[in-house]
């Protein structure tokens, strides 16, 4: 998974941050599964490619 890099915070909580736009997700295998994760994936490429379309004009 090379979109985002997992870490744990203060409080203990398995994070992971997104390596594009630096948002940082929960990443708990037990509360949150890695659905949130694939579905920021899916939107932040999204807002990337759009991103990348204004800047090559
Ligand atoms: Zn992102």
């Amino acid at each position: 998974m090379d979109h985002f890099t997992k870490f744990v915070n203060d409080r203990k909580e398995i994070k992971a941050k997104c390596n594009y736009c630096d948002k940082e997700l929960f990443c708990d295998p037990y509360k949150n599964r890695t659905t949130s994760l694939r579905a920021h994936m899916n939107s932040c490429k999204t807002t990337l490619m759009r991103l990348k379309r204004l800047n090559y004009k």
